[in-house]
Parts: C-alpha cells; sequence; structure tokens
C-alpha cells in the first residue's frame, strides 16, 4: 500500500529547498498541492488542490508531517524556528480572515484537524471551535447577535479538547450534557437554548477542573499548542496503530496537522453540515449520495447523535447551495478521476467545502465504478486497471445466500444496506469476543449498538457487522466496505443489552452464540444460519448462469481483458486436480505452475495402495503397489492436462515425507489396545501392529527437513519412475488425440545440481522407453523447484540441468528465516508489534532477504542458460506486493491459486504499469 520511494523522493524534494514546515493555503492560491500527499497528508493536499482551483475552502495552514516524526525524535519537543514558522502563518490566517485568536471583540476561531497519506477513518483527532474562551464567547455573541450559536460551539470545544487534549472520557461530557437535557425536558440537542447551553459549558468547565485538577486553559495560543501536540500523540494511540498494521501502513510517515479557520453549520437552520460520496460507494451506481443535518456541526452527521436526512432533501430545503455542491463535486470527481469522498458545511446558505478524498468502497462498486468511468470516457482502460485493488476482485467472488432459502426465513428487521454481502455466524456482542470466538474456529457475526474505531479487530475476523444504530457513512459502514465485510447498520429495532448478552428484536431474543445471518445488499436480518451460495461471478463460470444474465460478470471480464493487455508477467495456477484445473483455466490462468502429485493419493481408494507402497519391505512388493497407482495418476494428469487446453503444466514429483499418507501413531496405539483389549486377534490386528512398526521406522525429528522431495526420488527411484510414466502416457494420449501438451517435470528441493542429474536421468530414461512403447513422441522439459537457499545460490550450475526453475517461496522463506511455517504463529504476533517484522514473510515475501535470494537464482540460472524458464509457484504467487517484486526481478509467470487468479491477474498489469513509470 504504501510507497516508499515517493515517499523518500518528496522528502528529498523538500529538503532540496529551504526547509519548509507549514504550508498556507487561502484566498484562491495554495503553498502546496495534490502530489503533496506524503508531506501535506490527503487531507492537507487535498484543501490546497481544492483551493488552486478556486473552490469555496475556509483559509489555513498544514504543518508537514515531517514535524510529526520530528515531535517524536525530540520526545515531543518542537524546535523554536517550527514553532515561529507557525506563529507566522497563524498571523498570515488572522489577517486574511479578518480576526484575531484569542480577541475578545472579533475572536477567530479555528479546527485543528488530523491528516495522515493514507485516510484512516476515525483513527485519529480533530478538534472544533478551538479559540473560545470566557471572554471571546461573549464577543461571539455579540458579532453574531446569537448567544446560542456562541455556547453552542463553545460546549463542543470544551468537550473535544477535554476528551482529545486532556484526555477525559467522553462520557463524562456526556453525563452532563444528557443532565441539562433531562432537565429541560429536551429530546434533541437542538432544543437547548443559549440558558441551556451556558449551563452546559458551566458544568463542562467543572468536569475539566476535577478531572484535571486545573481550571479549562483560557489562553487561546496555549490551546492551539496542547492541541497540535495532542494530534501528533494520536498518531501514536493503540487503535491507529491496530489500524496500521492491519493495512501495513508504515508507522514512520507521520500525521500532518490542518489549522483551519471555522465556518458554522450550527448558527440555526439556514446552516447545516453533511458529507457525501460522488457515487453510491457500496454498489457503484452513478447516483449523488450522502446525509447532511440542519444546525449541526462536524461529526454529527457520523457520530449518530441525529439522525440525518438523505442529501437529496439539501435539494428541496437549500436548493442555491444543493446546486453548487453538485457542480463542485462534479467538478472534482472529473479532476481527481475518482470516486469522491467530501465534507461540506453550510453557514448561512453559504457552502463550504472542508475535505474530499478518494471514497473508499466496496470490491463490487470498485469494478462497477472503473467499468462506467470508461464507458463515461472519463478514464482510460489503463487508468481503470490502477484505480481497482486487486483485493477487490476477491470480494466478488465471496458467497451469497441460497435465495430460496433466503426467502423462506422471516425477517425479523432491517437496516441500511452498507456494505454488500452474505454474513452468517454466532452472535458476540463485542470486538473482544469475535476474536476469541474466531480464533477457535467459530463464524461470528459482531453486533454492536455502534461500533468504535477500537472495534477494528473484532471487525477483522467477522463474518459480518451488524449494528444498531448509525448512517450509511457511520463508522461500521465505512469500515465494513473497505474491509469487504458485509455491513448492516442502524438496525434501530434491534435492542441491544450487552451486560445480559442478548439482544431482542420484535419480540424474539438472541443470546450470545446463537446464529443470526443479513444480506449487506439488501439489509434484512433473519434469526437463522443460513447456508450461503457461490457468487455470481462463479454461477456464470460454472455455467450455471449465463454471462449475459450478470452484469457484474461482464464488468469483471472487461476489466480482466484490459489487465491482461498491460500484463508482462504470465499468470498460471496451482491446481492438482482435473477440477480445480478447469476452474483456473475460467478464472483465466494459462499454465499450471504446479500440480502436486501427492495430493492425489489422498483420492477416494487411493490411501490403502499408497500405504502398501510405503510398507513394501522388497523392492517388488513395492512396485506391485506402484503399478496400481499407475493408472490412476495417468487418470488425473490426463484430465490436467486436458483442462489447460495446450498451456503448459508443471508437475511435481513425490515432496512430503511418506509418514504423512499414514495414520497417526497415537491412533494406531490406541485402536491397538482397543482390539488386544477385545481379544480381535487376527489379520486385522497383525496389519496395524505392522504399520505402527513402519510409522516408529518413519519417524523424524525434523520432517520439514528430513526424508522428502528429492530425496525421496534418489532413495525410491521407483516412485519417481512410475511418475513419469504416467505423465508421458497420458501426454501420448492426448497427443494421439491431437491435442497439444506442453509437460513440464519438476524435482522439488534441489539444492545440489548432482541430485538434479540423478532424478533426470531416470525421467529421461522412462520417458524415451514409455515414448517407443506408446509409439509416440511428445515434448516435455525436466526443471526444478528453487527452495532450498543452496539451490539459488548455485543456480548456475543447477540451471546446467533445469530447463525451467519455479521458486517455490513458501520452503524457501522458510528455510531462509528458519522459521517452521507451522510454528511461525507463536512468535509472529510478537515480532510484529516489535517491528522486528512488519509483515508476515509467508503472506508477503520478504523483499530483502529471500527476494535477494531469488534475484540471485535468476541471474545465476539465466547466466548459465539464458533462455531459462522462471516462475514461483509459493503462496507469493497471489499476493500483489509480491507479485510487484516479481515483476521487478523479471520472472515469466507466477502461479497462484485458482481463487486468486484474478487477483494476479489485476495485480500484474499494475505492477508492469507502475514499474514502465518509474513508480
Ligand atoms: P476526520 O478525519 O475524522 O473526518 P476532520 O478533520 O475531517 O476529521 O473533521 C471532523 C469534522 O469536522 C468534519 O465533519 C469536518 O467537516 C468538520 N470540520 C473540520 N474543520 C472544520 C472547519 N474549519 N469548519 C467547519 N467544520 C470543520
Ligand atoms: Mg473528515
Ligand atoms: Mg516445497
Amino acid at each position: 500500500m504504501a510507497k516508499r520511494t515517493t515517499a523518500a523522493r518528496s522528502r528529498k524534494k523538500a529538503r532540496g529547498r529551504a526547509r519548509k514546515y507549514v504550508y498556507f493555503f487561502g484566498g484562491g492560491k495554495a503553498e502546496g498541492d495534490r502530489t503533496m500527499r506524503d508531506l501535506l497528508g490527503g487531507k492537507g493536499a487535498g484543501l490546497a488542490e481544492m483551493t488552486n482551483a478556486g473552490l469555496p475552502v475556509p483559509p489555513g495552514f498544514t504543518i508537514t508531517t515531517e514535524v510529526c516524526n520530528i515531535y517524536y525524535e525530540r520526545k515531543g519537543r518542537i524546535p523554536p524556528e517550527i514553532d515561529k514558522e507557525i506563529a507566522a502563518n497563524l498571523a498570515r490566517l488572522e489577517r486574511m480572515a479578518g480576526a484575531t485568536l484569542g480577541s475578545p471583540e472579533n475572536p477567530l476561531l479555528v479546527s485543528v484537524r488530523s491528516g495522515a497519506k493514507f485516510s484512516m477513518p476515525g483513527m485519529m483527532d480533530t478538534i472544533l471551535n478551538l479559540g473560545l474562551n470566557d471572554e471571546a464567547v461573549e464577543g461571539l455573541k455579540r458579532r453574531t447577535s446569537n448567544g446560542r450559536f456562541a455556547f453552542d460551539s463553545y460546549r463542543r470545544f470544551i468537550q473535544m479538547f477535554g476528551n482529545v487534549v486532556l484526555e477525559i472520557p467522553k462520557e463524562s461530557f456526556e453525563h452532563e450534557f444528557e443532565a441539562v437535557k433531562a432537565a429541560r425536558g429536551a429530546k434533541q440537542d437542538t432544543e437547548l437554548d443559549e440558558h441551556a447551553l451556558r449551563e452546559v459549558v458551566e458544568r463542562y468547565k467543572e468536569v475539566v477542573e476535577r478531572r484535571t485538577g486545573r481550571p479549562f486553559p483560557q489562553d487561546p495560543h496555549v490551546q492551539l499548542t496542547m492541541a497540535r501536540d495532542a494530534v501528533f500523540r494520536s498518531w501514536m494511540n493503540p487503535r491507529a496503530r491496530e489500524y496500521r498494521r492491519i493495512y501495513g501502513i508504515p508507522d514512520t510517515i507521520g500525521t500532518a496537522v490542518n489549522v483551519q479557520m471555522m465556518v458554522f453549520g450550527n448558527t440555526g437552520d439556514r446552516s447545516a453540515t453533511g458529507v457525501g460520496f460522488t457515487r453510491n460507494p457500496a454498489t457503484g451506481k452513478k447516483e449523488f449520495y450522502g446525509e447532511f443535518l440542519i444546525n449541526a456541526q462536524g461529526e454529527d452527521v457520523v457520530a449518530g447523535i441525529r439522525t440525518p436526512q438523505p442529501i437529496q432533501e439539501l435539494e428541496r430545503v437549500m436548493p442555491a447551495a444543493y446546486r453548487q455542491l453538485r457542480t463542485i463535486t462534479t467538478r472534482l470527481e472529473k479532476h481527481y478521476k475518482d470516486v469522491q469522498d467530501f465534507e461540506f458545511t453550510i453557514q448561512d446558505e453559504r457552502l463550504y467545502m472542508l475535505q474530499t478524498r478518494s471514497g473508499k468502497r466496496t470490491g463490487y462498486a470498485a469494478v462497477v465504478i472503473a467499468t462506467d468511468m470508461v464507458a463515461e470516457r472519463l478514464i482510460s482502460p489503463k487508468e481503470a486497471i490502477q484505480l481497482v485493488d486487486p483485493e477487490a476482485l476477491n470480494q466478488l467472488l465471496a458467497p451469497g445466500f441460497d435465495p430460496d432459502e433466503w426467502k423462506r426465513i422471516p425477517t425479523v428487521t432491517r437496516g441500511l444496506p452498507a456494505s454488500p454481502g452474505a454474513a452468517s455466524g454466532q452472535v458476540v456482542f463485542s470486538a473482544d469476543a469475535a476474536v476469541q470466538w474466531a480464533s477457535e474456529g467459530k463464524q461470528v457475526v459482531l453486533v454492536r449498538r455502534e461500533t468504535v474505531p477500537d472495534d477494528i479487530h473484532g471487525m477483522f475476523v467477522s463474518q459480518g457487522i451488524l449494528t444498531a444504530t448509525g448512517g450509511m457513512t457511520s463508522h461500521a459502514a465505512v469500515v465494513g466496505r473497505q474491509m469487504g465485510k458485509p455491513s448492516v447498520v442502524g438496525a434501530g429495532e434491534l435492542e441491544i443489552d450487552e451486560a445480559a448478552g442478548e439482544l431482542r428484536v420484535n419480540g424474539h431474543t438472541v443470546k450470545e452464540g446463537e446464529f443470526i445471518s443479513f444480506d449487506g445488499l439488501t439489509g434484512e436480518v433473519k434469526i437463522a444460519r443460513v447456508a450461503s451460495r457461490p457468487s455470481e461471478i462463479l454461477q456464470v463460470l460454472s455455467g450455471a448462469l449465463e454471462p449475459s444474465q450478470s452484469d457484474i460478470y461482464q464488468r469483471f471480464e472487461r476489466l480482466l481483458s484490459w489487465a491482461d493487455k498491460y500484463r508482462r508477467l504470465g499468470i498460471r495456477a496451482n491446481a492438482d486436480l482435473p477440477d480445480q484445473a478447469e476452474l483456473a483455466y475460467a478464472f483465466g490462468a494459462r499454465g499450471i505452475g504446479l500440480c502436486r502429485t501427492e495430493h492425489m493419493f489422498f483420492g477416494e481408494g487411493r490411501i490403502p495402495i499408497v500405504q502398501r507402497m510405503i510398507l513394501a519391505e522388497t523392492e517388488a512388493e513395492r512396485r506391485q503397489a506402484l503399478d496400481e497407482l499407475l493408472p490412476l495418476q495417468r487418470e488425473d494428469f490426463y484430465g490436467v492436462f486436458k483442462a489447460m487446453r495446450g498451456s503448459p503444466v508443471t508437475i511435481r514429483t513425490i515432496d512430503p515425507p511418506l509418514h504423512e499418507f499414514l495414520p497417526k501413531r497415537e491412533e494406531l496405539l490406541v485402536e491397538i489396545a482397543r482390539m488386544e483389549a477385545l481379544g480381535q486377534e487376527g489379520e486385522e490386528l497383525e496389519r496395524k501392529r505392522r504399520l505402527l512398526g513402519r510409522v516408529e521406522q518413519l519417524h523424524e525429528f525434523n520432517p520439514m527437513l528430513g526424508h522428502r522431495g528429492v530425496r525421496l526420488g534418489i532413495t525410491y527411484p521407483e516412485i519417481t519412475e512410475m511418475q513419469t510414466r504416467a505423465i508421458i502416457e497420458a501426454a501420448c494420449r492426448l497427443s494421439r488425440e491431437g491435442v497439444k501438451v506442453v509437460p513440464e517435470i519438476m524435482i522439488p528441493l534441489v539444492g545440489e545440481v548432482k541430485e538434479l542429474r540423478d532424478q533426470k536421468a531416470v525421467v529421461q530414461r522412462v520417458a524415451e522407453e514409455t515414448m517407443a512403447a506408446q509409439g509416440v513422441r511428445v515434448k516435455y522439459l525436466v526443471g526444478t523447484m528453487i527452495e532450498v537457499p543452496r539451490g539459488a545460490v548455485t543456480a548456475n550450475e543447477i540451471a546446467g540441468e533445469a530447463e525451467f526453475f519455479s521458486f517455490g517461496t513458501n520452503d524457501l522463506t522458510q528455510l531462509t528465516f528458519g522459521f517452521s511455517r507451522d510454528d511461525v504463529g507463536k512468535f509472529l504476533r510478537v515480532y510484529q508489534e516489535k517491528k522486528i517484522l512488519e509483515k508476515d514473510p509467508f503472506a508477503s515475501i520478504d523483499v530483502e532477504g529471500v527476494g535477494a535470494l531469488v534475484r540471485i537464482g535468476v541471474e545465476r540460472g539465466r547466466s548459465a542458460r539464458p533462455d531459462l524458464k522462471v516462475g514461483v509457484c509459493g503462496e507469493h504467487g497471489g499476493d500483489p506486493a509480491s507479485i510487484h517484486f516479481f515483476e521487478q526481478a523479471g520472472l515469466d509467470y507466477v502461479s497462484a491459486s485458482p481463487y486468486r487468479v484474478p487477483v494476479a491477474r489485476l495485480a500484474a498489469a499494475q505492477a508492469a504499469l507502475s514499474v514502465k513509470v518509474g513508480d
């Protein structure tokens, strides 16, 4: 996600100029622009860009992300030259605004807003109405002749400052607010008059004094410094760090601080505040989308304090401002060539823009929007490819409910359809419970009154998120869409009793652990466990649905066909059986990068034969068992070759240690003991005893480093012989049927060229014999997997024998780090927390270490054999960041699991495009 190279470049650029830490915007001109997100953060860059475009943006200035890093380096102290620069910009803002911070006659009020390069919804803090104190509030009242407004602003300020800067829990303030409301019989906050709000302010000040032992700070310059530092501190709060960990955003990029003149949506009924999107972020539909509140400020819309109105209503109540908003946002979308998520405030019918950024969207919406924008000629296909996160395609493949079954179950309530997809699971009421249950392998649905940023870890592991309050832009909605989690929000009939561990809805009670299901596209909620069914795209691919009946399938295909035009890397799939190969082909794989033959051994009725092979005491006995396996393997290979329709198929000879095909020692011991106790002497018991003996014989201290891979083929060449014969016979048969096949026989775990030479001789001898017997010649290749570090280092020698390489990055990672894949879970989390590792190296390639071995392998291999074909078949073949690396390393293809093939196609195109433009 993060591109360090551009960050480094723009930092350098900044250093080249005399150091500048603060960037002004206002009066139609800004010192920054959209390209400066590293330095100004997304929000600051957007405010600058909108200012330059002549849009109505309140003036202000941005303190750069560099200052955030300085703040941490110097343990919270900001050097005086930066303070001076801030003061100079504040003076400039005061001149432009014609108001002065702290002035009792004409006070300037500002917001202090966080904003990093990547938007992190609700993770950090913002303070509004800063500059108010006991005197200034009276000044504000006099100037506006609106005492209610002045005190509404002041109480908001004390609460936000108290919470964010002084770290007083929100509830302490809310408690007082509710008390005043109750005393006056007010339902809504707007029903409180000046007098009531004065009382709220007094109570809030007491809360501050009680909690901190000091009065509320009255000096606006002190307020400003404290607020700035609190924003910097919020960068490192636990929820922000957790968010960055999930999304792979480095801690080092820091946040900017925006100080901006306030405009007021809370001056009365001709004022409002709102948020919106230029297109529907859930479905992608081209419709103006959003919500607003009359006589409100900032966060009110998303905080669920009052229920906001749909933005279309704005046209009725303030037509001029509405029209202007539509014109501006349409322009912004054209300018940025992407859906915009914007914030605005209307003060006495005058519109102000407060933020614009690329809108987060569901995977479904991402594909719809990208293809629509090409059809509208807003962007080119090449730009469309870059607009879609490859992981979005994965969301499109997620299952839905069987519509018939879904229809049969009554709907108990409905909420707002915030993020599409079918969710079914056991109810949990807290994020921690979600994490706990999920770690026990349970599928959970997180049900909350509303979610808060602290819930993010629980949302991440849930099947879906269901809330009782909040609108389409609430936290649960925004984060749900971004994570691709089905979400239904604002299901107001839900009564959630967290303490009792139950929810009640329309006469039903659902306890923690009971099943609930909902549809994120319609908002329907049902009390049941409902089986899901394949996504529309999979239905088309399996032939159950005509392509012409599925709009989303057609868009998916269109987008991927554009991607195919721009990618350089070939895309193959890891598939072991014919049906997987068929699916992979349908997803667009053109070749199998890894066919694991041993998976065929687990097929029906095969295990006893395999076990007989393993138990054999003599070679003759072993050959007998292998003869029985031969026709079965031949059929599988025939099917896989056929599914690939002439594209290359890489088949790996047997790899895992043999004990994997035998029962567990403990199980055998128990069974034998039981049979003995029951007096069941006889052949079966004898067999079990022999099996146990062999299991004990095969026991290894470290199977991953044991008798496996090429070592098996060398000690039992008859296995390699049988597999070669099965492969070549299947190929000959297809060749006779007029179907082209290119088998690539791959020897695993080679670290020394002589290992490969030994096995290659076996393969070639048997292939020749087989072709002679069949009377057909087929072309085949013999190559190896590079997955032992020694293999990468001696790649030049190995390439003397190997006709192709495939990097087995799973084992290569395991052996390079010396981490067992199966045990890494015990310490990886701590490694990540301590920043020893940023990412799980088994999920995304370790570029510096494992990647260096890949580069060495490619370079040395090709030095010996310039036309050496090189691919990768580890899990990393389906990971976008790793694909980016493989593009740079000059591999010929990546191989991913069938479901990841679409992701890999798109990621490969993005990698090719970005490598070309040098980003
Ligand atoms: P977030 O990143 O959490 O959205 P923001 O900094 O965008 O936080 O601000 C929170 C809310 O306050 C937004 O609704 C925004 O529009 C509003 N806001 C921020 N600055 C101002 C301002 N100068 N005048 C009026 N409203 C503002
Ligand atoms: Mg915002
Ligand atoms: Mg391996």
